[in-house]
């Protein structure tokens, strides 16, 4: 626990926040504020965040706002934009993200997405809707990227929602210190838990990182007092969509107990192609299917036949 000096640093901590998501109903009960965090250790292919990974501010484009002013070429001190007939173009090879042109540019065709913000400016923008979490059971949800990323900074805006009296929620990929996790989740009252896959090889092999680490802090994170636990699927086609991953799956849940209320199944859909060419990145499951509605509800009902909930989220 932190002591009155630290708690008081915390206060003062600033994080880079890339959305501020209001009227959320997809990221824990009721309606809900989800604050959004930069940085993340993994890099599964299907990010719908591809924003969130890099953990300082960038700049994501929208072409179809260019005025072919140029202004971003002439200040660009990497030589990065050149405008063309279609209008402004980017090797982004060469872009070092100072957000020159993000500030220049009249018209928002480039903007900087991500901010440093205090945890005050933060929960002035969450406070706003605090009758409808009242009124409908919701709260602030703290996602990403990976929040404990940025751990202490994720653990002040906990704090301060704790002390408004707003209900708590953060959206984890459990890949992280558990020292760091451990002390978050003092101040949080539900987890939104990413279980990818459970075969930590071909974890490793799509996301980048071994799911050993997340399979110990979930058990460690189930015997928190005062916590319920969400585990969220991502389901991908080819990836973690087969009946004997999706078994093993129920299977370890029904170890962890009364803390984990639910499996959410999230079927992978393609809404973020176009920030993957925002933001000058290559969109790799582009040629990936999305699952059938019947598919999906196969695999519910999978989860259901283990005495297990099941819902299908977003
Ligand atoms: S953010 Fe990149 S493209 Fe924009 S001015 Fe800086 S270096 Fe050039
Ligand atoms: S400054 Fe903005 S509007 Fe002007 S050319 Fe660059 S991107 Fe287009």
């Amino acid at each position: 626990m932190e002591t009155g000096k630290e708690r008081e640093n915390l206060h003062n901590e600033r994080g880079v926040v890339f959305n501020i998501q209001r009227f959320s109903i997809h990221d824990g009960p009721g309606i809900r504020s989800t604050v959004f965090l930069k940085g993340c250790p993994l890099h599964c292919p299907w990010c719908q965040n591809p924003e969130s990974i890099r953990l300082l501010p960038e700049i994501i484009t929208r072409n179809i706002k260019c005025i072919k002013c140029a202004k971003c070429a002439g200040i660009c001190p990497q030589r990065a934009i050149s405008i063309g007939e279609e209008g402004r173009v980017i090797e982004w090879g060469k872009c070092n993200y100072c957000l020159k042109c993000a500030e220049i540019c009249p018209s928002k065709s480039i903007e900087a997405s991500g901010e440093y913000k205090s945890v005050d400016e933060v929960m002035e923008e969450v406070a706003k809707d605090s009758n409808f979490y009242r009124r409908s059971g919701g709260g602030m949800t703290v996602s990403g990227g990976e929040p404990l990323v940025q751990w202490r900074f994720t653990l002040a805006l906990l704090q301060k929602a704790r002390q408004k009296g707003i209900h708590t929620a953060l959206d984890t990929t459990g890949y992280a210190d558990w020292e760091a996790l451990a002390e978050v989740l003092n101040y949080t009252k539900l987890v939104l838990y990413d279980l990818k896959h459970m075969d930590s090889a071909r974890h490793k092999e799509v996301t980048g990182v071994s799911n050993e680490l997340i399979l110990e802090n979930l058990e460690k994170t189930v015997k928190k007092p005062g916590l319920k636990v969400w585990i969220r699927r991502p389901i991908i086609l080819g990836f973690n969509d087969s009946k004997d991953e999706l078994e093993e799956l129920c299977r370890f849940v029904l170890t962890l107990g009364p803390t984990v209320e639910k499996i959410s199944l999230l079927p992978f859909h393609k809404f973020a192609e176009l920030k993957y060419t925002a933001t000058g990145k290559v969109y790799p499951y582009h040629d990936v299917p999305i699952l059938s509605d019947e598919r999906v509800e196969e695999l519910r009902r999978l989860v259901l036949s283990h005495g297990l909930k099941a819902d299908v989220g977003k």
